[in-house]
């Protein structure tokens, strides 16, 4: 075995049908007395129902949470917890209120309590996006990894199918990528591989019977692995794309990451020849981008560049872009074979 360094996460995980109910008690195990409530304004029920459970132990709600964390939002939630005296933070809904939850934490070290309810894993990273005069800033502190994550798979039973499905598959990006990054480790593999697995077996149950508890809980731990795998080492090509595609052109998050990764995956295939063989194998096929594709069109999820809002005259741009400054990637960035890899995803073809 070749030599490796792995770093463990330092956050807890509470997992379970029902684990919501543990809630008074992971708030003890912090040390904290009083919780605000982070939510969407979308999820605001749901967060309402979290502090009636919390009765006393409720500082309040504070319902406004948006995607790509606005530092004003960030700021003013800042305020009100202290305004409002709690010691601790509970961020109950998908990326973007986890990401609420950690701007409060990166500058005032409140302590977290994540509760997902979509499946993009955010909740197990150091990594934090703030955005500030339109411009979205992203950046790794240990001190935004939530201390205890709370996984309830019947939070998810509401989650509509489409964005079960394209959350799903960012979270499967964090661990596709995380079989060849450079910190790359068989810890990680380990837990990348069985990720991607659970998700696989998980998403097919799940498109047949959206109620289907048992699916969503595979799918929930998948977003638990494959958010851990992307949490200790990282990204590499497909995670940079996206952030570019997604930032300069304002496409959706979720759905970027589910047209451009089969696509990413099939330009590293060469240079990464043992990652493959085990997507492939934790898709039950034999080919990992052609695999992933499948997966997504079987799904009824996007896969073309072009349904999801980016413009046809814009991928030289686009490749140009994500050529810059260059990053570590098993196979180098030539720009050349990042036109061609933006070209089939805007097309929507399947890999070769
Ligand atoms: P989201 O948090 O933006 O949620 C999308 C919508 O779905 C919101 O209106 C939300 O209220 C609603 N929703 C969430 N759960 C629901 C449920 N169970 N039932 C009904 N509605 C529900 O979506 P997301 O895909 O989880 O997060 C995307 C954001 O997360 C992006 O900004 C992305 O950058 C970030 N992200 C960060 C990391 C990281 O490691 N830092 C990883 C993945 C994603």
């Amino acid at each position: 075995m070749k030599p490796f360094i792995y770093n463990q996460l330092p956050s807890r995980v509470v997992f379970g049908v029902g684990a919501l109910d543990d809630l008074p008690r992971e708030i003890t195990a912090l040390g904290a007395q009083r919780a605000l409530v982070l939510s969407t304004p979308e999820q605001k029920a749901q967060a309402e129902d979290v502090a009636r459970r919390l009765g006393e132990r409720c500082a309040g709600v504070f319902p406004r949470a948006v995607m790509h964390v606005p530092i004003e939002t960030a700021r003013e939630a800042r305020e009100e917890a202290k305004r409002l005296g709690a010691d601790c933070a509970i961020a109950i809904g998908g990326g973007s209120t986890t990401g609420l939850g950690k701007a409060i934490a990166l500058d005032s070290g409140l302590p977290i309590i994540a509760i997902p309810t979509t499946y993009a894993g955010s909740e197990m990273t150091p990594v934090y996006g703030l955005t500030e005069g339109g411009i979205k800033k992203t950046g790794r502190d240990a001190r935004v990894i939530p201390k205890t994550v709370i996984y309830d798979p019947a939070l998810t039973l509401t989650l509509p199918i489409g964005l079960s499905v394209t959350s799903a598959i960012n979270a499967i990006a964090h661990a596709v990528e995380g079989f060849y990054v450079q910190d790359a480790n068989p810890v990680t593999s380990l837990m990348a591989e069985e990720g991607i697995r659970a998700f696989a077996d998980g998403l097919r149950r799940l498109v047949r019977n959206p109620q289907d508890l048992d699916a969503r809980s595979d799918c929930l731990y998948g977003a638990c692995l494959c958010g851990a795998v992307f949490g200790t080492v990282g990204g590499a090509l497909h995670h940079k794309l996206c952030h570019t595609l997604g930032g300069t052109w304002n496409l959706p998050h979720a759905e970027t990451h589910t047209v451009v990764l089969p696509h990413a995956t099939a330009y590293n295939a060469a240079a990464a020849p043992e990652a493959m063989a085990r997507i492939a194998r934790a898709l039950g096929t034999t080919d990992a981008a052609q695999g992933l594709f499948d997966l997504a069109q079987s799904l009824g999820a996007p896969v073309a560049l072009r349904d999801i809002g980016m413009p046809g005259d814009a991928l030289d741009r686009a490749a140009d872009l994500a050529a810059q400054s260059p990053y570590w990637n098993p196979r180098p960035i030539e720009r050349a074979g990042l036109r061609k890899l933006l070209d089939d995803a805007w097309h929507g073809r399947r890999p070769a």
